[in-house]
């Protein structure tokens, strides 16, 4: 019989693991560290949602839903989605679950998201994204913490030097209808130059032609006019309440008038984290303001703000986090001690200390692996006289596992 295919793993999807899986631990592990600080419940959600809450809360015309998603009929015939990102899901839990008593809810999440894309360096298909919004709140203190939440974040996990945030605001509902209607107008004049994606878009959704990765597009959507003529009174005074925020809690950024989110339901405050060091996959964590999207899910008008960074982008960023030794070798030198080795991990381990058996092979060679191991301390225990003998020899670290060992009740003989 011919030797049955070894599966492949699926293009676009990552078996995380060694270096790799270190830095994807420590931006989790960051994440939950500063989130505390600023009061961020967490939340865990489905991983698919009915489709509708992707396609009403995202927008039928965004490049996410239009050409991304993983949509698929169950066997009860309903259309389902793996998740795109995490928004969506949360305002859809708001609603179902009766969280607006809450009000003002900070949620943070974290986990897979799928998106059908072409796979290349730091972009997936299943990716992984840390997420915080704020739910019910309107006032720019709301954005202000949200943003400072975001660059503590980032200078802890110390990827600030090459990490810039750039920000815009979207303005109200007049101000982006105005906006759009001279967007048009630009684009209109120039409509040969556009590719044929922006050529669709300046039909449906015009802003998104600035948001464009086609090298063709660059020159017009450049050359586009800003916001800034467009704002209203409002909008201008939630704008620079924004940015007084952020300059009184020490948050540097940098203005971009045409900037803009890839979704609909954007308003008011936009930005993006960016940096040179990903080659094209430059935006490592991006969001905004999204009063609009409770409602087109069916809610009463609710405001909100949150952003998403992608866990593998921040990873590759950061500096790799020293690799995990153990603070305890411990080495069964003789077969006969097997028992009390193990009662002596035990002890260890119940002390919080974590521990290596070194057990295997030729008993003789069993030190020096131990010893390689590069522990905290070693702990060898011997056999001598129908008894275990115990040997502590330290390490780097510091002498816990002696402590632990003198105090404890196992009666072991000093070698
Ligand atoms: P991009 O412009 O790179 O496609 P996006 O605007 O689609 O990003 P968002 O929807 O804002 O991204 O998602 C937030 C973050 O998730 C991004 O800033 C990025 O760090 C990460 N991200 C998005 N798509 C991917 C992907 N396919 N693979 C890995 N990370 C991703
Ligand atoms: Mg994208």
């Amino acid at each position: 019989m011919a030797k049955a295919q070894t599966p492949q793993r699926i293009r676009g999807t990552q078996d995380i693991f060694g270096e790799e899986e270190a830095r994807f631990a420590h931006v989790v592990a960051t994440f939950e560290r500063v989130r505390r600080l600023y009061g961020f419940r967490r939340v865990e959600l489905p991983v698919f949602e009915a489709t509708a809450v992707f396609a009403r809360s995202l927008g039928e015309t965004t490049d996410v839903v239009s050409k991304e998603m993983y949509t698929f009929e169950d066997r009860g015939g309903d259309s389902l989605t793996l998740r795109p990102e995490f928004t969506a899901g949360i305002a859809r839990a708001y609603l179902t679950e009766g969280w607006q008593q809450f009000a003002p809810l900070k949620i943070a999440a974290h986990g897979p998201v799928f998106r059908y894309e072409r796979p290349q360096k730091g972009r997936f298909r299943q990716f992984h994204q840390i997420d915080a919004e704020v739910l019910g709140a309107a006032e720019p203190l709301a954005d202000v913490e949200l943003l400072a939440f975001a660059a503590q974040l980032i200078r802890e996990l110390g990827i600030a030097d090459g990490v810039t945030l750039k920000l815009n605001t979207l303005g109200d509902a007049e101000t982006r209808d105005a906006w759009r209607a001279a967007l048009v107008e630009h684009f209109e004049a120039a409509r040969g130059e556009l590719s044929e994606d922006s050529q669709k878009r300046l039909d449906k959704n015009p802003l998104r032609i600035l948001d464009s990765k086609d090298a063709r597009d660059r020159p017009v959507a450049d050359a586009a006019p800003g916001i800034d003529q467009f704002l209203t009174g409002a909008a201008a005074d939630f704008f620079g309440k924004v940015t007084a925020g952020l300059d009184a809690a020490g948050v540097a950024w940098t203005r971009d008038d045409r900037l803009v989110r890839g979704l609909d339901y954007y308003r008011h405050t936009a930005f993006e984290f960016v940096t040179d060091r990903l080659g094209a996959q430059g935006t490592v964590l991006a969001g905004g303001r999204y009063d609009g999207l409770v409602e087109s899910l069916g809610g009463a008008p609710t405001p909100g703000v949150g952003w998403a960074a992608g866990i593998e982008r921040l990873g590759m960023l950061a500096e790799a986090p020293a690799f995990d030794v153990c603070d305890v070798a411990l080495v069964i030198e003789d077969d006969a001690a097997l028992a009390d080795g193990l009662r002596v991990a035990d002890r260890l381990r119940a002390a919080a200390l974590s521990v290596e058996i070194v057990a295997g092979g030729s008993p003789r060679k069993r030190f020096d692996k131990g010893v390689k191991l590069g522990a905290g301390e070693v702990v060898a225990i011997g056999w001598r006289d129908g008894a275990a003998t115990l040997r502590v020899r330290p390490g780097s670290g510091e002498e816990q596992a002696a402590d632990v060992l003198r105090t404890s009740d196992l009666a072991l003989i000093p070698a």
